[in-house]
């Protein structure tokens, strides 16, 4: 069918369901590049944050992101020439990316660039909308789901290795606000489109939910 002509994997689901260690380990295994869109909403958060900007102020943050560029090198996300991958895993650009990435314009401008990164060369991209609103026409979707309880659990274990880790209750309580303010805004709220492949990875491993989807793309892909 598709090897030779660019294909689009649109992984989406909800945050912590695994999506991005799944679609990178499929970017790896295909040889295609993957694109975390969190990481992009990340970004012009951080940016928000340290310019102060009122995300309330539907024009001024419009001409924020007129001289904004978010893009990828190496899998690093560089926002106006700096690599800021490090600086967008904090709690505060976690809070904002969730607020922000409501916002239409920032949405507007994000989504832009996500086509255009996805529309000459294959690409794995994960996040909440790629399915249903960058690329409806995706070749491959999948919708990730696990329990928020078996997702604050495994965000639970990750952070515990660091200093000052929250409470697993705090980290649930933050994993339900998110899904709830994903899946509840008005523009490209978070649902799985209708032609979707869904996964419920709860008791699976990561190995064992990447093995399956990549699966389902290589049985459909001629042979090289
Ligand atoms: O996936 P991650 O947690 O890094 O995403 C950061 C934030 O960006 C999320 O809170 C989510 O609301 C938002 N997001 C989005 N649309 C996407 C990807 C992420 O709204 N396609």
């Amino acid at each position: 069918m598709i090897r030779d002509i660019p294909f689009r994997v649109a992984v989406d689901g909800p945050s912590g369901a695994g999506m991005s260690t799944a679609a990178k380990r499929i970017a790896k295994a295909l040889s295609i590049t993957y694109i975390d869109t969190g990481a992009m909403y990340r970004a012009v958060a951080l940016k928000i944050l340290s310019e102060g900007a009122d995300i309330d102020d539907a024009e001024a943050l419009a001409r924020m992101l007129e001289d904004t560029d978010v893009d990828f090198i190496d899998e690093r996300a560089v926002l106006d020439g700096r690599d800021v991958s490090d600086l967008i895993r904090t709690p505060e650009v976690t809070a904002m990316a969730s607020a922000s990435s409501a916002r239409p314009v920032v949405r507007r401008k994000l989504v832009a660039l996500q086509r255009k990164m996805g529309a000459k060369k294959s690409v794995v991209m994960d996040g909440r909308d790629i399915g249903t609103n960058v690329f409806p026409n995706a070749e491959f979707k999948f919708f990730m789901i696990a329990s928020p309880q078996e997702r604050a659990r495994r965000r639970f274990a990750e952070l515990a290795e660091k200093d000052d880790s929250p409470s697993y209750e705090e980290v649930l309580a933050a994993i339900s606000e998110r899904d709830y303010n994903d899946s509840h805004r008005a523009v490209d709220p978070l649902v799985k489109a209708e032609d979707a492949v869904e996964i419920d990875t709860d008791g699976m491993t990561i190995d064992e939910v990447s093995e399956w989807m990549l699966g389902k793309i290589v049985e459909r892909l001629p042979e090289e």
